[in-house]
């Protein structure tokens, strides 16, 4: 995906690049330019191709796989195979058994906690874990184009994101950043119940988010959800927690996914 969209915008951005060089003076002319070639770009419209794998991990599968790689990385003393490299792995077509929608927070890195390397996990990574419309597109081309079956919401303990929510709805001041309130604003509506009497319990902000987040590609989305409503993928939340390692499965989680007895 990132190689055919990054390409197209190079295209563009060279094209006017080139405009700009051929006629330095004719600014209006190059606007009118570029926008005729955007245009067909962005009116191209034609059906999701939808890939099925039989081959392909069932949601169920997929996270009793997720929770034996936690597992991997909590024991020290098994080989983290996140970091191996081959060149098989990196460069043949990708087959994401899941795809994880986590936090970009610097201490949630998603293949290295479920011990995972290259082409085994699509993770799309945004502050707050929310859930906004180039979300959605990320998740529903790796969903249709890859025929992964299993999308994990992933939030964590102490999240900045949803912090500062917590203290913009306490205080009624947000960030002087309108593309910062961008985050906050989608986080609010789902944390704003548990703000009583200006305190807040933060880690049930955390899992409230990822709640609203799970419902929101379950519902969001006519890909995402004629493919849950078909039984080809289901939606998961997730809780990771910064001081045990741990990822803790909360949410949407298949009935028959057995979890490993406690030690
Ligand atoms: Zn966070």
């Amino acid at each position: 995906m990132a190689g055919t969209l990054s390409e197209a915008c190079e295209d563009v951005n060279a094209r006017n690049l080139a405009d700009r060089k051929a006629s330095p003076d004719a600014t209006a002319a190059i606007e009118v330019t570029e926008a005729k070639k955007l245009v067909p770009v962005s009116a191209m419209r034609r059906p999701m191709p939808h890939l099925y794998d039989p081959d392909t991990l069932s949601p169920t599968d997929g996270v009793m796989r997720l929770m034996a790689g936690n597992r991997r990385f909590l024991d020290e003393s098994v080989p983290s195979s996140a970091r191996s490299f081959s060149r098989h792995h990196a460069t043949a077509p990708q087959r994401p058994f899941a795809i994880v929608l986590g936090c970009s927070d610097s201490r949630t890195p998603v293949e290295i906690l479920f011990d995972e390397g290259f082409g085994d996990l699509f993770v799309v990574r945004i502050a707050g874990n929310i859930v906004a419309p180039s979300v959605v597109g990320s998740i529903e081309f790796a969903a249709s184009q890859f025929g992964t079956r299993l999308v994990v919401v992933m939030g964590h303990t102490g999240c900045g994101a949803v912090t500062a929510t917590v203290k913009a709805i306490q205080s009624g001041l947000g960030s002087e950043s309108k593309n910062i309130r961008d985050i906050t604003d989608r986080i609010a509506p789902n944390v704003q119940h548990l703000v009583h009497d200006g305190k807040a319990d933060v880690r049930e902000a955390v899992r409230a988010n990822v709640r609203a987040s799970a419902h929101h590609l379950r519902h969001g989305s006519q890909i995402l959800e004629e493919l849950v409503l078909a039984g080809r993928l289901a939606v998961v939340g997730a809780e990771y927690d910064l001081e045990s390692g741990a990822v803790d499965f909360f949410d949407g989680v298949p009935e028959d996914v057995k979890r490993p007895h406690a030690p």
